[in-house]
């Protein structure tokens, strides 16, 4: 049906009791372009005309088996009680005896049939037009209020996906966030209309694709009536999700694209069209703020969370630094007794004794360093100082060789990119990493150092040993401060679980990451992965941190 100044056509259902008549009529209406179902009179009236779904009644009230009265009633009940109506009346015939919203007299004219026709199907349309208008508000202000109740983000993405697919008649639905860290977007759970595992699995990239291709983050709104033949999607998209029809419109906070809301699936013969696209972006509209506001109490959740935990850490901290402080204090205090209180002790034990005296010093000089350095790096007051690093021969030279008996092996390529890192610090890492190796590989055996060129930006660099191994459940939180594990044969050993925490430090401060593989009894791989350009990366986070913190959060 056609809105608009020219004469509408439609789908019309004809009674008529009399057959050549209404045989008549039908032309008539067939001839202006209507469609017409030709109802025979019997039992199965009101089901048929309720299936044929017309968008106007034409009755004659020569129709009787069953009276017209009925059938327009059973049929306004079933379609709607607006199904306009036009009942044709006989010149003897008084024209009360139904609800019509016409009656055209017989013999009919097909100047004025059309007239009336044309009017009633326009109205129709119009109603039909402003009814659509009305459930989308409705729909619209369904949506807000759903984001104003949502609990959490699950919540508010359920809702999003099913009132977003709902409002457009669509079957599925799904809210897709970027990713910042790995730059991709990812769909959220629950999606409507999809299965949780297919949602799960769901994530595109937004960088590397060919420029022919619609980019999830560079590109605005889209329809796609034909996604799976379509070439500017994803070749996997449509049939990962068995989309055969879609509408994407971005979630948005000022320029930039924070997520997607996507809906997909109408009925084959009702495409999504530039309107329902506007309708999308509207909710759209009203869902970047939500999810922005719920981005942002998550992480103030988050952040609050954090604090406490820092709190906690901050007294453990105290706790364990007077207590590890008091031990080789206790030490040295001990022994330099013994030497002043018992002149007669032998000239080699007393030698011992200052030995352990040094020693004891000498660790306790080297917890004060690191508890020093660990707070201005926690405080962002450690400065780093960049210079270019040969990394073979600079291994070679920063490894203790010859200190143990533990054989130490190199496996470095013979070219290898120089890259820009702190010296000091590097070498610091290093030290501790091989140092641990070695230390704790208590039966001996071979340490590798290796390091490899990953893609053209990064290197990594690994220590291999085959010592005691690490439980897998203490792997998780052996990068924290004051973390060591808890096993009979790693107490035997002394440590303070500083070590790995200076390490994370320092590497995360040259832009990298740090990770352990191991396995209990047979050995531990340590790895980590620098940028080339350490300086760059560093300055490169530095702007996005000084960024967020003037701007709110961003998930971009
Ligand atoms: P620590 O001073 O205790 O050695 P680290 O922070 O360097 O402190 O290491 C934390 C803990 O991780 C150690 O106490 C030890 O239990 C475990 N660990 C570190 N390196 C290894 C390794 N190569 N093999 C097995 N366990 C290790």
């Amino acid at each position: 049906m056609i809105l608009g100044r020219s004469a509408p056509t439609g789908h019309v259902a004809l009674l008529h009791g009399d057959t050549d008549r209404g045989e008549g009529l039908a032309r008539m209406l067939r001839s202006a372009g209507h469609r017409v179902t030709l109802v025979p009179e019997g039992r199965r009236v009101p089901q048929t005309v309720v299936e044929a779904s017309p968008d106007l009644l034409v009755a004659s009230l020569t129709f009787t088996e069953p009276p017209v009265a009925g059938v327009i009633r059973a049929a306004r009940q079933a379609l709607g009680a607006e199904l306009p109506v036009l009942v044709v009346v006989g010149r003897e015939d008084s024209d009360s005896l139904v609800e019509a919203d016409e009656i055209i007299r017989e013999p009919v004219d097909p100047g004025e049939l059309d007239l009336r026709v044309g009017g009633l199907l326009r109205h129709q349309a119009e109603r039909r037009f402003l009814q659509r208008k009305v459930d989308e508000l409705l729909g619209l202000y369904k949506i807000s209020w759903a984001f104003s109740l949502a609990a959490g983000p699950e919540g508010l993405f359920g809702h999003l996906a099913a009132q977003s697919a709902q409002l457009l008649r669509a079957q599925k639905g799904l809210v897709l966030l970027f990713e910042r860290e790995r730059r991709q977007m990812v769909a959220q759970t629950p999606g409507f209309g999809i299965a949780p595992e297919v949602v799960g699995r769901v994530r595109y990239p937004v960088d590397g694709e060919a420029r022919s291709r619609w980019n999830f983050r560079k590109n605005g709104p889209l329809i796609a009536n034909k996604p799976q033949s379509d070439s500017r999607l994803l070749p996997d998209m449509a049939t990962e999700l068995d989309l055969h029809s879609l509408l994407i419109a971005p979630l948005v906070r000022g320029p930039q694209v924070t997520g997607l809301i996507l809906v997909a699936d109408r009925h084959a013969d009702s495409p999504f069209t530039d309107e329902d696209l506007n309708l999308l972006l509207a909710v759209a509209g009203e869902a970047s703020v939500a999810v922005e506001n719920m981005r942002l109490h998550e992480e103030l959740k988050r952040a609050n969370a954090l604090l406490q935990e820092y709190d906690r850490l901050k007294s453990e901290f105290v706790a364990i630094v007077a207590h590890d402080f008091r031990k080789p204090l206790m030490a040295i205090r001990g022994f330099a007794e013994l030497v002043l209180e018992e002149p007669d002790i032998p000239a080699d034990a007393r030698q011992e004794f200052m030995r352990t005296v040094i020693n004891e010093t000498e660790n306790l000089a080297r917890l004060a360093d690191d508890t020093l350095l660990i707070t201005r790096m926690e405080t962002g007051e450690a400065e780093y100082h960049w210079s270019e690093i040969d990394l073979g021969p600079f291994i070679l030279d920063s490894v203790p060789l010859g200190l143990s008996e533990h054989s130490i092996l190199m496996d470095i390529p013979a070219t290898f990119p120089k890259i820009l890192a702190d010296p000091d610090r590097l070498r610091q890492v290093l030290t501790n990493l091989v140092t641990n190796a070695i230390k704790y590989s208590p039966g001996g055996g071979s340490i590798t150092i290796r390091c490899r060129e990953r893609g053209s930006q990064h290197v990594v660099l690994e220590v291999v040993d085959h010592g005691l191994g690490i439980p897998a459940d203490q792997i998780p939180r052996l990068f924290q401060k004051f973390q060591r594990v808890r096993s009979e044969e790693h107490d035997r050993i002394s440590g303070t679980g500083l070590g790995l925490y200076i390490c994370r430090l320092i590497v995360e401060g040259h832009g990298g990451q740090i990770w352990v593989e191991s396995e209990l009894a047979k050995g531990s791989t340590f790895g980590l992965v620098l940028p080339l350009d350490a300086r760059a990366a560093q300055a490169h986070r530095r702007t996005v941190a000084a960024a967020r913190a003037k701007t709110p959060p961003a998930s971009s």
